[in-house]
């Protein structure tokens, strides 16, 4: 399901890929953001990936 984008501030996430904003609830990355590093918002990134798949599919 798509609701508000959300981003992680984690910066460990930055050298794995680049920085993406989630905005499926199904996302398992977006998922596992820790609550102190969750906030709301794109930050100006790209979509994550496994969100854009997840919206193909209609989840
Ligand atoms: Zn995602």
């Amino acid at each position: 399901m798509i609701v508000s984008p959300w981003f992680s501030t984690e910066v460990e996430e930055a050298p794995v890929k680049p920085p993406v904003h989630h905005h499926n609830t199904s996302c398992k990355a977006g998922k596992t953001i820790e609550k102190n590093h969750h906030r709301y918002g794109t930050d100006n990134r790209p979509l994550c990936k496994q969100c854009a798949r997840l919206d193909a599919v209609g989840k």
